[in-house]
Formats: C-alpha cells, sequence, structure tokens
C-alpha cells in the first residue's frame, strides 16, 4: 500500500508500506475512506519534536472495515467505521468512567500511521464505532473530523463546564479551537468569545456560532474578556494551543469558580502555584477521550446537526501529501483532507 513516511524535519515522502495484516485476534483492517493532517503532526515536520525517521505519520482515520480477527464481536467487515487516535478497550475502569485516552491497555495510533491506505486498529471491538449506514460521499469530512478535533474541541467544551447560558472563551483558532466553538454551540452557550487574528478562521468561528471575535492576546487579551464580562472573567473558558502563553491567558481569562479545559498539547508549560491557588479556577484537560463521544457526534453528523467538515480548506490526494503539511505549516490551510 502507499502510505506517508517522515524522514527528517519537513521531508516527507508517499512511499510504499507493508499492507497491513491482523497480529493480534482483537484488531481489524480498515481500508481508508478519508484521513488527514494534524497540526500536532507539525511538531516533528518542523522538528520542534525530535524525528527518529523514518516514521509512518497520522492518527486520524475513517473507513471501512476490511477483515477482523477472530476475537472481534461488534465490528464487521462492509461497515463504515470511526475511530480515535488512541486505540481503547472501552471495558476497564479508566474507560468505563470515560477517559478512553488513558485506557490501561491504550495503544497510539500515530505509531501505525493512518496516512495510507489501509491501517491496522488494535482493540477494534472497543475502538471502533460504526456509522448507522454507509454515509453519502458529502459526510466523510464531517466524520473524520471526529476522529479527532471535534472530538478533541467536545472534550475540551465539556472539561470546561459549557452550560446553557454560560459565556465562553476559545483561545486558538485552530482546527480544534473552531469545533470548540461549534461545540460550545450544541451545549448552549449563550456567549461564545473566539480569541483569533485571522479573518478567514474569524469567519468560520461566527459560522460555528462564535458571537464575538477578539484579535488582541495575552495580557491586552485577558482585558479584552473583563472588559466584555464585567470584569468577572469567563464562565468557561477553552485551551486549545498549549504554550505558556495560551495557558496564562485563559486562566487569567476565567472568573472565580469558572472552568478551564484545555486540550492543546503543553510544550513547555509551567503553572505559578501562588496564582494558580488565588485565581480559584477548576482545570481540566489532557489528551481527548474521544471516543467517550463518538456515538453521540456520528449521529449528530449523519442526521445533518453539525456540519464540522467545513474545517477542512484544502482536500489533496494521497500521493500529494507533503503539499497538504506544506499549506498547514505556513498556515495558508487550516486544515488538509488526504483521500487515499
Ligand atoms: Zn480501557
Amino acid at each position: 500500500m502507499r502510505g506517508a513516511v517522515l524522514y527528517a524535519p519537513r521531508d516527507i515522502r508517499v512511499e510504499d508500506r507493508d499492507d497491513p495484516r491482523i497480529e493480534e485476534p482483537t484488531d481489524a483492517v480498515i481500508r481508508l475512506a478519508a484521513t488527514c493532517v494534524c497540526g500536532s503532526d507539525l511538531w516533528p515536520y518542523r522538528g520542534v519534536e525530535p524525528v527518529n525517521g523514518p516514521v509512518p505519520m497520522g492518527h486520524e482515520y475513517v473507513g471501512v472495515v476490511e477483515e477482523i480477527g477472530s476475537d472481534v464481536h461488534t465490528i464487521e467487515p462492509g461497515q463504515f467505521v470511526v475511530g480515535s487516535f488512541f486505540a481503547s478497550d472501552n471495558t476497564c475502569e479508566i474507560c468505563q468512567a470515560g477517559y478512553q485516552s488513558r485506557c490501561v491497555h491504550a495503544e497510539l495510533i500515530g505509531a501505525i500511521g493512518t496516512q495510507a491506505e489501509f491501517a491496522r486498529i488494535p482493540l477494534a471491538d472497543g475502538t471502533l464505532v460504526a456509522a448507522p449506514a454507509m454515509p453519502s460521499d458529502d459526510l466523510v469530512p464531517s466524520l473524520l473530523a471526529a476522529s479527532d478535533v471535534l472530538g478533541t474541541g467536545w472534550f475540551a467544551a465539556v472539561a470546561a463546564d459549557v452550560q446553557p447560558g454560560k459565556t465562553v472563551v476559545v483561545v486558538g483558532d485552530g482546527a480544534v479551537g473552531l469545533l470548540a466553538v461549534l461545540a460550545a454551540r450544541q451545549l448552549g452557550a449563550e456567549r461564545i468569545i473566539a480569541m483569533s487574528r485571522h479573518k478567514p478562521r474569524q469567519k468560520l468561528a461566527l459560522g460555528f456560532g462564535a458571537t464575538d471575535i477578539v484579535t488582541e492576546r495575552g495580557d491586552e487579551g485577558v482585558a479584552c474578556i473583563k472588559e466584555l464580562t464585567n470584569g468577572l472573567g469567563a464562565h468557561c473558558v477553552i485551551e486549545a494551543v498549549g504554550t505558556q502563553e495560551s495557558m496564562m491567558q485563559a486562566i487569567r481569562s476565567t472568573r472565580p469558580g469558572g472552568h478551564v479545559g484545555y486540550v492543546g498539547v503543553a510544550h513547555d508549560v509551567a503553572l505559578p502555584g501562588d496564582e494558580l491557588f488565588f485565581s480559584g479556577v477548576h482545570l481540566h484537560g489532557g489528551p481527548a477521550p474521544v471516543r467517550r463521544f463518538l456515538p453521540e457526534l456520528i449521529e449528530l453528523i449523519c442526521n445533518r446537526t453539525i456540519d464540522p467538515g467545513k474545517v477542512f480548506d484544502l482536500t489533496l490526494p494521497l500521493g500529494r501529501a507533503a503539499e497538504g503539511y506544506r499549506a498547514m505549516d505556513e498556515r495558508r490551510a487550516i486544515k488538509t483532507l488526504l483521500r487515499p
């Protein structure tokens, strides 16, 4: 099969890889209908994370089940399935509590590499959720978004305790931040303030349900949020970047007793204990347990209540993956969809 492989920073190649096969009785092999490039793929691509190349790339996926192992019981060949970036058994105590990304048997799909024609999915019964029927082609991008960016944005909104009537701030205007806006709207937020200084992203945020745009960041951004919330700060703040500045901006934009939901993968973030102590805010986040939300998200997509697939503003054949990475690296594209 063909698959994307990272050799060194900025050196992505699509080349022949071994066809995946059933290795464990709990595995399934799927034929990818679509896959994509994640903001987190840019960390190794830019060399910010070391590359011990060549490594297969990709952890977002939707597709049709080709083959199952002898111990797979709920997933069948021919089903259209969505899974998340962690395989999980969905039965251990951690999974049952809704934290499947920290399953005691969790396996990272990124190590398998789904920017390819086929992929082996471990723990298929626990990991994969089947769509009610074969989706029409126009629903595929939205179902792919559920695999990571929508599920992550949704978890961020839940972790930030978004509820009807609340004021929500979203720090970060990447695909996750934009879909956190959509999630906050669905969860009934009254006011949603998107922090973004990029016109096309502001437009998408407004389309997903943002009510206000703030272009300032850092201390100036915090001052704007305070001004918009009677000096108190927001009830709910979503952090979808992962830097020191964005994390502090999120905490300082939250009112005492409010909630921060953080899903930006932390890179060198250190929180000052004294400021945290006196802030009185709740902090919750981490790698999103996307699996918890997949059944509900698939239903909302298939009945056309939500259209998260709009975050894909570039679609390319898998063979042109390098171009897709470049476009995201240069911020010419929000998110690249790849068609195997
Ligand atoms: Zn588990």
